[in-house]
Order: C-alpha cells, then sequence, then structure tokens
C-alpha cells in the first residue's frame, strides 16, 4: 500500500516531460523523481571509467550514489547518449528498479521517463505520455540550451539536433528491455501547439479525473 498517488510521466526526448512533471507534482504536493538522470548518471560513471557505454555498466547503477545524480554535467548530447546505451541493457535497468520504486513508497511520487507506466509501475494511478514531432522538440531543445534561431548556421544545427534526438528515440523505443512505448490506459497529449501552461491545465484535469474515481 503506498502513501499517496503514483503518476507517470512518460514519452520521448525533450518532449516537455521535466517541465510538466515538476509543475504537476508542485501543483498536487508530491516528490517529483527525473529518472533520466539515474541512467545518465550511470552513463557519465562509465564515460569516466573511459568504459564504451555499450559494454556491460551494472556495477555503476548499483554503487550510484545520490551525490553521482545532483553532477553539473549530466546534459550533455555525449552522456545523453551514453544513458541511452546503458538504458538497453537488462541488468542496468534491474539495479535501478528499486529505488525508482521506493522513491514513491511513501507519499507517492510524480516520476518522468520512458517506463514509468509501462514498466515500472504499471498500476500507477495517473499514466501520461507526453509527445511532440521531432522538428519541434528540436527547437525547444535548440532554445533551451541558448541558441539563437536566428543565426546563420542555425538550419544544420536544428537539423542535427533533429537528427540526434530521433536516433535516441529510435534505440529507446526498440531495445528489449523495457522499451518506450505508450501504456494502454495512458493519456497522450500531443504538444506541438500547446504551451507549458495548456500542457500542465489539461494533465491536471486528466490527473484529477483519474484520482477521484480511483477514490470512489
Ligand atoms: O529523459 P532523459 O533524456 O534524461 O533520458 C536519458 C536516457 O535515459 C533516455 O534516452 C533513455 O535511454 C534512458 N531512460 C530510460 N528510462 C527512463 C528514463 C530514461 O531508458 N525511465
Amino acid at each position: 500500500m503506498r502513501g499517496g498517488p503514483v503518476i507517470a510521466v512518460d514519452g520521448p526526448a525533450a518532449a516537455g516531460k521535466g517541465t510538466l512533471a515538476r509543475r504537476l507534482a508542485e501543483a498536487l504536493g508530491l516528490p517529483y523523481l527525473d529518472t533520466g538522470l539515474l541512467y545518465r548518471a550511470v552513463g557519465r560513471l562509465a564515460l569516466d571509467a573511459g568504459q564504451d557505454p555499450a559494454q556491460p555498466a551494472e556495477k555503476f547503477a548499483q554503487a550510484l550514489t545520490p551525490a553521482d545524480m545532483q553532477r553539473k554535467d549530466l546534459r550533455t548530447p555525449d552522456v545523453a547518449l551514453a544513458a541511452s546505451k546503458v538504458a538497453a541493457q537488462p541488468a542496468v535497468r534491474a539495479a535501478l528498479v528499486d529505488t525508482q520504486r521506493r522513491f514513491a513508497a511513501e507519499q507517492g511520487a510524480v516520476l518522468d521517463g520512458r517506463d514509468i507506466g509501462t514498466a515500472i509501475f504499471p498500476d500507477a494511478d495517473v499514466k501520461l505520455f507526453i509527445t511532440a514531432s521531432p522538428a519541434t522538440r528540436a527547437l525547444r531543445r535548440f532554445l533551451q540550451n541558448g541558441g539563437d534561431a536566428t543565426a546563420a548556421d542555425a538550419q544544420t544545427l536544428l537539423r542535427d539536433m533533429e537528427e540526434a534526438l530521433s536516433a535516441r528515440d529510435r534505440a529507446d523505443a526498440s531495445r528489449d528491455s523495457a522499451p518506450m512505448c505508450v501504456a494502454d490506459d495512458a493519456h497522450v497529449i500531443e504538444t506541438d501547439t500547446l504551451d507549458a501552461q495548456a500542457v500542465l491545465a489539461e494533465a491536471l484535469r486528466f490527473a484529477r479525473e483519474r484520482l477521484v474515481a480511483s477514490r470512489a
């Protein structure tokens, strides 16, 4: 029996899951966990050790500390790619399951990732799948990183970013172990034409409806 509701926020890279999940957690008074940071931290440790992240990396996952997840160098493209490679390893995923489940045990939680509603919490009270076209996601990530959309090289940089995001999505969706996919009972929000406020409003509407129904 959990001490509060679990809200799963899944979806592809740079779809706005993190922003939404943080705001949902604030609005509902729940703790928030960005589970991508777990895989990024493992990928980072593999790179630091001079190891190819596609090689067995469970020892890094087993020894992960909170400090590893608070590092400031986890948001780079090379770490994102390393994260996706370690995340394809069943032993790495298995080593991180308990941490995620324990996080929500006391008060419930909002967690964002790729497999929260399908593998970590198949019984989550609320499941959301947040998505947008690769072009929209690339533009958002570009601007988030301080990119100038009017610069001469903007189109090339945007195309490279879109390709990198799409390649990571393909890897995450096609791996054998807990691939990214939409849970049968997830509410899909396409965010191409919505701003962050509108996404939050729609997610809150759905979450409250589900939470009320589950108490009835
Ligand atoms: O969400 P973020 O982009 O930080 O995740 C980095 C990588 O970690 C993803 O591309 C994916 O391979 C992996 N990941 C995962 N399962 C999760 C969260 C992230 O496989 N729940």
